[in-house]
C-alpha cells in the first residue's frame, strides 16, 4: 500500500503546507493571525479563507489577492491548494505538535518584536525550531511603531519604506543590524528576506505589522516560495494517512471529541481510528467528522458542518466513542480491511515515550 501510494505522488499535486507561530509574548502573534484573517470578514467568504479547528486554511486565491499588491514580486506561480496556518500559537502547541517523533509543522513563522528583538522564548523557541529541523522564517513585526513611520495600510513593505523619511529608514535599518547581530550570536545567519540570496544558510526576516497589514503580503508571498521551492517533496499529496491529535476536549452534546490535524491523506465517517490512550491504545470509530459552521451561518442552531469525507490538509474535530483517555499529541491511524490491529495499536504507542516528555515540559 505505501509503495502505490508513494508511485501516485506527484510534484503536480501537492497538498498545503502547514504553519506554525510562534514567539515570545506580546509580539503580537495572535494579531498577525488576526490581520491575515481579516480579509474574510471584510469580504464576506468570497477569499474562502475558512476558520478550522485549530487551524485557518488560506487558499490559493485568497493569497493571491493578498499578495497582488507585490506586482512582478509575486511567486510566479502558485502549486499548492493554499496554506494551513495552526492558530493556537506559541509552545504548547508547537511542543504537542509532532508527528512521528518531529514537529508536523512545514514551516514556522518566529515573531520578534522589532522595537525589543530577541527576547528569553525567542531564544527557547529557536532552540525548539533546531531541535525539529523546521525550517522558519522571521516576522519583524510592530514596524509602524518605528517613530514617525507613515503606514499605508495592508502596502507591500518595500513601497511602504520607500516613502518613509529618511530618518524613519535609518531607524530601521538600525534595529535590523541590531537584530541581525543578536541572531549571529545565537549562530544563526539573517538577512532581510529582499536581500536573501541563499535561503538554505540565511534565515529571511520580514518586516511586518499587524495593526496596518504592511509587509503581510510579503510575508504571505514568502512562505509560499519556501514552500514551493523547497519543500515539494515534502507536500506531494499521498493517500497514507497522517494526522496528529491536537486538543482533547469535552463538547456539550457530543462527549469527548478530539481535535485532529490531517496532515495527509483522507479520513472518512465510520473509519476505524486508533490513537495513544493514558491507559493503552484506544481502538474506535469515527461517529462525526466536524468544521466549524462558516461566519456568516453563525445563526444556525447547529455549531457545526459534518462531512461524510475529509482530505489533507486540514484541522478537524472527530467525534467518537471512548475518547475519554486520548492524548493531545499523539499520532492517530486508520485501520484498513487488511490492517492488524495489533500492529496499529503498536505503531501508535511508540510514539507514548516522546509524548510523555513533551507532557512533563509544559
Ligand atoms: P502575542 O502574545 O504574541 O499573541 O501578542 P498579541 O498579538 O496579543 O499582541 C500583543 C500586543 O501588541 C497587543 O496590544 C497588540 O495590539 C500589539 N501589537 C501586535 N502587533 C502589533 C503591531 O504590528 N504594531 C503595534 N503597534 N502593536 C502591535
Amino acid at each position: 500500500r505505501q509503495q502505490d501510494a508513494m508511485a501516485k505522488r506527484s510534484k503536480d499535486d501537492l497538498r498545503s503546507p502547514i504553519c506554525c507561530i510562534l514567539g515570545h509574548v506580546d509580539t503580537g502573534k495572535t494579531k498577525l493571525l488576526d490581520k491575515i484573517r481579516q480579509t474574510n470578514v471584510q469580504e464576506g467568504e468570497a477569499g474562502g479563507i475558512t476558520q478550522q479547528i485549530g487551524a485557518t486554511f488560506f487558499p490559493a486565491d485568497a493569497i493571491e489577492k493578498k499578495t497582488a499588491v507585490l506586482g512582478a514580486d509575486r511567486a510566479e506561480k502558485l502549486k499548492v491548494p493554499g496554506i494551513l496556518i495552526i492558530d493556537t500559537p506559541g509552545h504548547e502547541s508547537f511542543t504537542n505538535l509532532r508527528s512521528r517523533g518531529s514537529s508536523l509543522c512545514n514551516i514556522a513563522i518566529l515573531v520578534v518584536d522589532i522595537m525589543h528583538g530577541l527576547e528569553p522564548q525567542t531564544l527557547e523557541s529557536i532552540r525548539l525550531l533546531r531541535d525539529r529541523k523546521t525550517p522558519f522564517i522571521v516576522a519583524l513585526n510592530k514596524i509602524d511603531r518605528l517613530f514617525e513611520w507613515k503606514a499605508i495600510p495592508d502596502n507591500s513593505f518595500l513601497d511602504s519604506l520607500a516613502k518613509q523619511k529618511p530618518s524613519v529608514q535609518a531607524e530601521f535599518e538600525k534595529r535590523v543590524s541590531e537584530t541581525m547581530l543578536a541572531f549571529a550570536e545565537q549562530g544563526l545567519n539573517s538577512q532581510l528576506y529582499y536581500k536573501n540570496k541563499n535561503f538554505a544558510k540565511y534565515v529571511s526576516l520580514v518586516p511586518t505589522s499587524a495593526h496596518t497589514g504592511e509587509g503581510i503580503p510579503d510575508m504571505l508571498n514568502l512562505l509560499i516560495n519556501l514552500t514551493q521551492s523547497r519543500m515539494s517533496e515534502k507536500l506531494m499529496y499521498i493517500t497514507e494517512l497522517e494526522c496528529t491529535v491536537l486538543e482533547v476536549k469535552v463538547i456539550e452534546g457530543l462527549g469527548t471529541t478530539i481535535d485532529v490535524v490531517l496532515v495527509n491523506g483522507w479520513l472518512h465517517e465510520g473509519d476505524r481510528i486508533v490513537v495513544c490512550g493514558l491507559n493503552g491504545p484506544i481502538v474506535t470509530t469515527v461517529r462525526a467528522l466536524l468544521t466549524p459552521q462558516p461566519m456568516r451561518e453563525l445563526r444556525i442552531k447547529s455549531q457545526y458542518v459534518h462531512h461524510k469525507s475529509v482530505k489533507a490538509a486540514l484541522g478537524i474535530k472527530i467525534s467518537a466513542p471512548d475518547l475519554e483517555k486520548a492524548i493531545a499529541g499523539s499520532r492517530l491511524l486508520v485501520a484498513g480491511p487488511d490492517d492488524d490491529i495489533e500492529d496499529l495499536k503498536e505503531e501508535v504507542m511508540s510514539d507514548l515515550t516522546n509524548l510523555m516528555t513533551s507532557i512533563d515540559r509544559t
